[in-house]
């Protein structure tokens, strides 16, 4: 009955060398406190200087969700005290930001869902406390402190917990493309702050809570199921939702209250007194657009047309940039789009996956594996001699070609050996034999199966059913 209502306001790290308004070292994971100076630590008298290539990164990034990019943007100082931030206040956008109105199609059950975007803005991160360092106490790393960020900010059009995931890898899919962000969640370079709210049919927005906390997109979901429930619950009993923002906890799978939520005038925002406004001329804008990628949607539109993919397929190939350029390598080196559809899926996906994980570092490239699969295709190998042969490449690096070769894997098409092991087969499965002859059919695929595994694979199936067939039924 009640229908849950979801805006998602997304943090994510831009990959620059150096942080957003000072020289120091962008970089995750070293040492704690060795990438500061007295801009990042706020420190009187010190000034800060925009990074152009955080900027440019940010409206690459509005752009590629179909944002308006703006002329002039205004830095703002968000003024709040946090142990992370000992300089009291974080630079960020409020009332001007660098962009608004974009969108994002998330594919779903039936048609799309068109979720808007607000507005995206460029801040500088705080750093961070680390509380499993020191025994009873927090320590403080202020590494992180400074390093460029854009927040993303939804609309509120997100009904229901799976959409909400669906959004997300879209717009990680997008910022991937665009190579912008690492969109680490582990890392923190892409963190998800969830606005939750219900409404019976025909009621106006209601009170929301602000989740934060998850590290996960499973961790999202979850957490936005939760706290449905929870508010459908409190709802029920006659109570009322307060604006409140909460805290979840993934090993308890449950989501508390952790202060009541601040309204932006406690955050006494005002314009950043030490910078100018940020310019992007429309020209600088236009040459951004100009240099955008092809974008995942319309690559995976453009796989189902051109390669004649099923959507499902197409939207896996173009899950990552890198898989969607190997899958068009192997197609461009002759193989057959569906063919090299399956293999990149199958054999390529699983043997990825058990190595790094990245398929830039996969030993086979695509114009060997290509040259494997001509020779399956050329009837020199069969299927199951091919997947043994990827398997040797992957080890050894070498090429199809040599390994056929060398071990003898060419497919065997000689009669007389085919009849010798035709008539092993039967001689040693009497039983099947007859029960064939009296009318199971199915039988053929074990006598087809056991010749096969005599020929190491090598024997041509067809041929193989064909002897079988005039043996039996002769
Ligand atoms: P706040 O002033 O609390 O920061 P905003 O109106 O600026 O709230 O919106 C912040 C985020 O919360 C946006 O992503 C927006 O879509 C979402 N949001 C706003 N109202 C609701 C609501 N009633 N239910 C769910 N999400 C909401
Ligand atoms: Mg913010």
């Amino acid at each position: 009955m009640f229908e849950p209502v979801i805006g998602l306001e997304i943090h994510v790290q831009l990959k620059t060398a150096t942080k957003m308004f000072c020289g120091n070292a962008a970089e995750y994971g070293a040492l704690p406190n060795t990438h500061v100076c007295p801009v990042c630590l706020g420190l009187p008298g010190a000034l800060p200087v925009i990074n152009e290539h955080a900027v440019r990164l940010g409206a690459r990034a509005a752009l590629g969700v179909h944002c308006e990019v703006h002329e002039e943007s205004i830095f703002a100082r968000k003024n709040y005290f946090y142990p992370d931030l000992p300089k009291g206040y974080q630079i960020t956008q409020f009332d001007r930001p660098i962009a608004t109105n974009g969108w994002l199609d998330v594919p779903g059950e039936g048609v799309p869902t068109r979720v808007r975007i607000r507005r995206i803005h460029l801040e500088e991160d705080a750093g961070k406390s680390l509380h499993d360092r020191i025994p009873g106490a927090t320590a403080v790393d202020l590494n992180r402190a400074g390093t460029p960020l854009v927040e993303i900010v939804t609309e509120p059009d997100i009904r229901s917990p799976a959409e909400a995931r669906a959004f997300l890898v879209q717009l990680k899919r997008a910022l991937e493309y665009l190579e912008v962000s690492d969109c680490n969640m582990e890392e923190g370079s892409l963190r998800v702050d969830a606005n939750v709210s219900i409404r019976l049919p025909g009621e106006d927005l209601g009170p929301k809570t602000e989740v934060k906390n998850m590290n996960s997109f499973s961790n999202v979901e979850r957490a936005i199921h939760f706290e449905i429930g929870r508010q459908i619950g409190l709802r029920e009993r006659g109570g009322a939702v307060e604006h409140q923002t909460m805290l979840w906890d993934a090993g308890r799978g449950e989501a508390r209250p952790m202060r009541s939520k601040e309204e932006s005038h406690d955050y006494r925002y005002f314009p950043e007194p030490d910078l100018p406004p940020l310019r992007l001329d429309s020209g600088r804008i236009g040459e951004l657009r100009e240099a955008l990628p092809e974008m995942p949607w319309a690559r995976q539109a453009r796989f189902g047309s051109e390669h004649k993919l099923s959507t499902k397929h197409a939207e896996l190939l173009t899950a990552s940039r890198p898989l969607a350029d190997y899958y068009e390598a192997v197609v461009s080196a002759g193989v057959e789009s569906q063919e090299a559809a399956n293999w990149v899926m199958g054999d390529v996906l699983a043997a990825v996956n058990a190595g790094t994980g990245s398929i830039d570092d996969f030993a086979i490239r695509p114009a060997p594996l290509a040259e494997l699969l001509s020779l399956l295709s050329a009837g020199t190998i069969t299927r199951p001699v091919a997947r043994q042969v990827f398997a040797r490449m992957a080890q050894s690096g070498k090429s199809a070609r040599s390994i056929v070769d060398e071990e003898g894997l060419a497919q065997v098409r000689d009669d007389d050996a085919l009849q010798r092991w035709v008539a092993e087969v039967i001689a040693e499965s009497p039983g099947e034999v007859e029960r064939f002859r009296g009318g199971d059919a199915k039988l053929m695929g074990f006598f087809v199966g056991k010749v096969m595994k005599l020929s190491g694979g090598k024997a041509d199936p067809k041929q193989v059913n064909t002897v079988i067939r005039e043996k039996l039924n002769g």
